[in-house]
């Protein structure tokens, strides 16, 4: 065993075996792989093998394509088989609301480049002659699904990785992990220690275990999964012979449950609501190959359907009931990527379709090891999607939601109740008095709405219009008319001390640093100019400041900062120490004046401006900006003082008509105020020129990305983001929810962003990212919204109050 390496990857299991792969294709050779007993041994040994581009992030969908693609090289290089079945596949749907989700997703595709079909039941029926007819509407047929041996794969990479210089050292368990004071690492295995520069944890079933090995709680958790094998059955070969190819996948979301063929029978798997997590605290270094004892009765619902949908089934006898564990995430997706604060350390696990995602999570996790960055677009996999609140019990709630919903549709307006409330303000009873709807975001309440007093708070799921539109119109009048007050503490919030922070911020950011008393807005960029991050800048001495960003990206921000700190400067996290509130609309400043000495004339307390003020009683921070685009006010305070400060602006905003608002109408009101979001119009596959981040864009001084920058200027973005007026159905209204396909000249040129309708200005907008050449104001474009292609006008500014004058007033 070599007694040094630049990569150790601990863990053979199909992951694990594809990062090393990736690692070697990308000239990273000195790599080892360390397998506690024998490749494959975890998870992937009894893996079903089935393989779908079908995701509902078009991201993740997309490097599920790549991992399909992938197979028959892998193959082909190692001379290893995979025992690869390109059958092709059908998501099978029982009613309306699935059928609009197959349209979406097949809409989503198009920009992907993926070739999938809506077809009618009959067609579905003609193709899997096995289903009964009267129990669908109809399917989306994928050519590119099908099923693989998840040995043959895995050995497939370990051999390519092999001939590349790789090695694998199998029977050899990594006991511990010590990090050297210059962050490179001691793999302490039972075989003997390993130096090396980074480490992967691709642990799977132990991914969590692996993680306490270095302090972290990893927010994973196994499932128990079953799946039978029928003995041989008539139907099938019938087919097989009329056919000459095997029968394609289901995924039948009524049944909760996918079936394919196996040989000369079937494989039926269910995704059972009565779902049991393994080993919920800790998994046994014991358990080596093994399998958990079978439960019928748990699947008996599944199972009753699939004897209805599939009537043959019921007639066939059971060769094999298959139980076994794997991992998942809260949500569903990978954990994928750098550990926040901990140097050297990658995650590649809680990967729970190891065979469609395994080769796009090797692949993004050696390139961000190798060049410093994914690739891809992997938001939905980074590791540093939770924070600390995501403790070994909320995984527990979630991911027990996320396996019974497997088949179930997110609808874009849905908050998953699980694990909820957990994470609250100060505010959240008196908000809950005046009727709030709550969603939750990096785990902390926010208010959606406002429902009226004496109807239930609750929102209708739907593709369309919900429940909550006309409620949401209200509010956004309110705004626009009078005085809203929402909260805002749903912001991060950093705080950025000591001596030289100046100089370190001015290096990290696109925008010059505003003078002290005032704030602005700026970016953070890569070396190859992507959006790391965009943040709101308030400075309150030479060397303080007060950073905003987006709070789902908390600990992905605090990973960038982290990782270029300098000598002198402090960078805390403020999290739930800072909460705010924030009045907007035209009634904002008196509301406010009456309530503090301070004057708040614009002479003196212009727009942009920050300060240290104090409310009643209140000590806070005053920073005059409101993502309203109105005259507005974010109070910033202690979280002890935030019930007092909500009493007292409620009380002073009486006379002057205030009212409540949450995220839903922030959301319309920033719609037709032309402002973009994070995770959404500014992510970090996207670069500042391409979201038009013009203003936060100053060349006068040496920022990481501005080579990159000043190269795109010059050559002119290859897309660029759009703000489209769309005509909705007038029978069926329907606004974006995003990632939608814009079509132009009969193709699909571009994808949406985000959107909303904007209730005050009485448009549905959107945001979407088309080729440069094409974003001439006024073109007209075609959004698809549930299989339907509607007009859509490029607009060259903001619907409402382009100069700005509301704000600054
Ligand atoms: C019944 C069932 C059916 C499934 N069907 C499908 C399917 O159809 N399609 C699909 O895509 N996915 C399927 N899956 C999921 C799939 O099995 C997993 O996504 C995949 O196996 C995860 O691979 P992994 O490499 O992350 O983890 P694992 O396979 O668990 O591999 C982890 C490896 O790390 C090793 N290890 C851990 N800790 C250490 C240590 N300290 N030192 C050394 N080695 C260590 C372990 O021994 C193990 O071999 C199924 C799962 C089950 C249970």
């Amino acid at each position: 065993m070599k007694s040094s390496a630049q990569v150790v990857v601990i863990g053979g299991g199909v992951v694990g075996a594809s990062v090393l792969f990736h690692l070697t294709e990308l000239g990273w050779t000195d790599v080892v792989l360390v397998e506690r007993t024998e490749l494959t041994a975890g998870s992937t040994w009894h893996a079903a093998g089935g393989m779908h581009t079908l995701n509902g992030d078009p991201n993740v969908a997309k490097l599920q394509q790549y991992t399909v693609g992938l197979y028959r090289d892998i193959e082909q290089r190692s001379g290893q088989d995979c025992g690869i079945h390109m059958n092709g596949g059908l998501t099978l749907a029982g009613d309306r609301e699935r059928m609009d989700w197959l349209r979406m997703a097949q809409a989503r595709g198009r920009y992907l480049g993926m070739d999938m079909e809506i077809i009618s039941a009959a067609e579905a029926k003609r193709m899997f002659p096995l289903l009964e007819e009267q129990y669908f509407i109809g399917a989306l047929f994928d050519r590119a699904e099908g099923h693989v041996d998840p040995t043959g794969v895995t050995r497939a990479y370990a051999g390519c990785a092999r001939q590349a210089g790789a090695e694998i050292y199998q029977h050899t368990w990594v006991s511990d992990l010590r990090q050297r004071p210059d962050g490179t690492w001691d793999v302490i295995t039972d075989s003997g220690e390993i130096h090396a520069e980074h480490i992967v944890n691709a642990g799977g079933l132990w991914a969590r275990e692996v993680g306490r090995m270095i302090g972290l709680e990893l927010p994973v958790l196994a499932m128990e999964h079953m799946y039978l094998i029928t003995e041989d059955m008539p139907e099938v070969a019938e087919y097989n012979a009329a056919t000459g190819h095997e029968l394609p996948m289901g995924m039948d979301f009524d049944g909760e449950l996918y079936i394919r063929q196996e040989g000369g029978g079937m494989l039926l798997g269910t995704y059972e609501q009565a779902c049991v997590p393994w080993s919920p605290r800790e998994t046994p270094w014991t358990f080596d190959r093994q399998l958990l004892a079978p439960d019928l009765d748990r699947i008996a619902p599944s199972l009753e359907v699939a004897f209805k949908h599939y009537p043959a089934l019921a007639d066939a006898g059971i060769k094999n009931v298959i139980n076994g564990p794997f991992t998942f995430a809260p949500d569903g997706n990978p954990l994928v990527g750098p550990v926040p604060g901990v140097r050297n350390c990658w995650m590649a696990c809680a990967v729970m379709a190891g065979l469609s995602q395994g080769g796009g999570v090797g692949l993004t996790l050696a390139r961000w090891m190798v060049d410093g960055d994914p690739g891809e677009d992997i938001w939905a996999m980074d590791v540093a999607r939770f924070g600390n609140w995501a403790t070994l019990a909320y995984t527990n709630a979630k991911v027990r939601e996320n396996y019974s919903r497997r088949f179930r549709i997110t609808f874009p307006n849905e908050e998953l109740p699980a694990a909820r409330p957990l994470h609250t303000t100060p505010v959240y009873d008196r908000l809950t008095a005046h009727n709030a709807v709550w969603g939750a975001s990096f785990g902390l309440e926010h208010p959606l709405w406002f429902q009226r007093p004496g109807s239930e708070p609750r929102e209708d799921v739907t593709f369309r219009r919900s429940n909550a539109f006309p409620v949401v119109a209200e509010e956004c009048a309110t705004v626009r008319e009078r005085v809203g007050l929402t909260e805002c503490s749903n912001f991060a919030k950093y705080r950025v001390t000591g001596a030289g922070s100046a100089g370190w911020l001015q290096r990290l950011f696109t925008n010059r640093l505003p003078r002290t008393g005032r704030i602005n807005l700026t970016a953070a960029l890569d070396p190859g100019g992507h959006i790391v991050g965009e943040f709101s800048v308030a400075r309150v001495g030479t060397d303080d400041f007060f950073l905003f960003g987006s709070q789902i990206a908390e600990a992905h921000h605090s990973r960038w900062f982290l990782s270029h700190l300098a000598d002198g400067v402090r960078f805390d996290v403020l999290a739930l120490s800072l909460v705010g509130l924030s009045l907007a609309g035209p009634g904002a400043r008196d509301v406010l004046q009456s309530v503090t000495d301070v004057s708040l004339a614009t002479e003196d307390y212009p727009f942009m401006t920050f300060r240290r003020i104090d409310v009643g009683m209140i000590p806070a921070y005053v920073g005059r900006m409101t993502y309203t685009g109105d005259l507005g006010y974010e109070v910033w305070v202690a979280p002890e003082y935030q019930r007092a400060l909500f009493d007292l602006l409620w009380q002073a905003g009486r006379p002057f008509g205030i009212g409540l608002f949450g995220f839903r109408a922030l959301m319309s009101l920033r719609m037709e105020k032309m402002f973009g979001t994070w995770a959404r119009e500014y992510r970090p596959v996207y670069t500042p020129v391409q979201a038009r981040m013009h203003r936060s864009l100053k060349l006068d001084h040496d920022f990481i990305g501005r080579a990159a920058v000043e190269a795109e200027l010059a050559r002119g973005p290859a897309r660029t983001l759009g703000y489209f007026d769309i005509t909705p159905d007038p029978a069926e209204p329907a606004d974006v929810a995003g990632d939608e396909p814009i079509w132009h000249g009969g193709a699909v040129v571009g994808w949406v962003t985000s959107g909303a309708y904007a209730h005050y200005s009485r448009r549905s907008l959107a945001f979407g990212y088309v080729p440069g050449e094409l974003a001439v104001p006024g073109a007209m474009f075609e959004v698809e919204i549930i299989g339907q292609r509607r007009p859509a006008r490029l607009l060259p500014e903001p619907v409402l109050d382009p100069a700005g004058q509301r704000m600054r007033a």
